[in-house]
């Protein structure tokens, strides 16, 4: 039987005492049969419902990644006229892929699905979508098979709003103080009545966004002392697989970092033998000033460590990914150990206004990945939509 707790004001203060993540705390919930609240499915019945509130202005969204294509997905459902400003020449974000290193997409971000499999229709807000999405349980998450986070959008979300994103265009000023928005992009100026901020926490944090007026004191606190982790990743391949199938070495987990070798290729269709390697925050410290080549060098000697030498005679080529050397990501992304309060008031809307979206912008009881962006750009959406607060502390 299922037991059902309210657990929205109780479950960050259980996860800080334990020092446990949110993440550890959700999936506990889950072997005890505990229900957490999930907000984002009454958040999206209020965004249909409710036709007789409908928002008429135009929504600048600031990022094309999960959480901004996410929102401009569900404004496009609602007919709100909205655009995207992307300072890059691609969409997806943190949900970049490599296609040509091996014979499925490689993750360079985000890789497993950190929920359940039915967040994809509930995403999509639309059940009349057919789906086809293929996935593997990968304990305790999920992965997908021969996909990925980049291609999910990219098949079910992107073709819908593409022609709304405006590729090149870095945001560097955002004007609230008077009625209309005023938008200083690198392409020039643009007018919008209300902005979904939807970059990574790191960009606000080294201020290459201004904003006018200043937000408030506690937010820009709040942005000032919050902790990003590092992100880094890097792939493997080897000739013979010298490693059981599914395989996962935890090398550090604490509050100040995480660093795991893991079966790359488990559940694809290939032949590829894949290990990958996943550091954030302090466990990313010695990647990050390496070459490539001093990279190869540095991890072969660490899998030879972990598997009796087979890693340097099999080796054929590695690829690697450093997230703090991305010009509009600059990091990995905010450490599991956030306070819930503070991550509550990174995702608080300002005057009516200015709206955040995001990994990083999620109603506190989430950690950073793909899902909880969607949910919080369907929390931005209806706030806007709806005229109605969320967030509030
Ligand atoms: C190494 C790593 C592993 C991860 N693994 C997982 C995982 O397995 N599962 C999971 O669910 N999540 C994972 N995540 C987290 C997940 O990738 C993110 O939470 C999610 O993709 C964030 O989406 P977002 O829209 O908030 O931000 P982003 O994806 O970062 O998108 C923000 C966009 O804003 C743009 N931008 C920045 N500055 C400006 C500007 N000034 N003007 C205009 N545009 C700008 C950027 O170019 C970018 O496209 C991982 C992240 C990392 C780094």
């Amino acid at each position: 039987m299922k037991i059902t707790y309210n657990l929205s004001n109780c479950s960050a203060d259980i996860v800080s005492k334990n020092n446990m993540t949110r993440k550890e705390f959700l999936k506990i919930c889950g072997l005890l049969g505990i229900i957490v609240p999930f907000n984002a499915s009454c958040i999206a019945r209020s965004l249909l419902n409710n036709i007789s509130n409908k928002f008429e202005g135009k929504v600048t969204i600031i990022g094309a990644g999960a959480g901004g294509l996410s929102a401009g997905y569900l404004l496009d459902q609602l007919g709100i006229d909205f655009e995207i400003l992307e300072a890059s020449s691609n969409f997806g974000g943190r949900m970049k892929i490599n296609t040509n290193f091996a014979e499925f997409p490689i993750p360079l971000g985000a890789e497993w699905i950190e929920t359940k499999c039915e967040i994809f229709s509930e995403i999509l807000n639309d059940e009349s979508v057919h789906l086809d999405v293929k996935t593997i349980k990968d304990t305790p998450d999920y992965k997908f098979i021969n996909s990925s986070w980049y291609n999910f959008y990219e098949i079910y979300i992107v073709p819908r709003i593409l022609e709304k994103i405006v590729f090149n265009s870095v945001v560097k000023k955002i004007d609230y103080s008077e009625e209309k928005i005023s938008i200083l992009t690198s392409q020039g100026l643009k007018v919008a009545d209300k902005v979904i901020v939807s970059v990574p926490l790191k960009i606000l944090q080294v201020g290459d966004i201004e904003f006018i007026p200043d937000l408030s004191k506690k937010k820009q606190s709040v942005i000032k002392n919050a902790q990003i982790w590092d992100g880094f990743k890097a792939f493997f391949e080897f000739s013979n697989k010298f490693y059981d199938s599914g395989f996962e070495k935890i090398i550090e987990n604490s509050n100040a970092g995480q660093k795991i070798f893991y079966d790359a290729s488990f559940g694809q269709n290939s032949d590829n033998n894949i290990i990958g390697l996943f550091a954030v925050g302090s466990a990313v410290g010695k990647y990050n000033s390496l070459s490539k080549s001093q990279l190869k060098d540095v991890v072969l000697k660490e899998l030879d460590m972990l598997f009796s030498n087979q890693a340097t005679i099999n080796y054929k080529k590695h690829l690697c990914h450093n997230w703090n050397k991305e010009p509009f990501i600059k990091g990995g992304y905010l450490s599991d150990y956030a306070d819930w309060k503070d991550v509550r008031r990174l995702g608080e809307s300002v005057e009516n206004k200015v709206y955040f979206a995001g990994g990083e912008y999620t109603d506190g009881e989430n950690w950073v990945s793909v899902h909880t962006a969607a949910l919080s750009a369907k929390r931005a959406v209806d706030e806007i939509f709806n005229n109605t607060e969320y967030n509030k502390t």
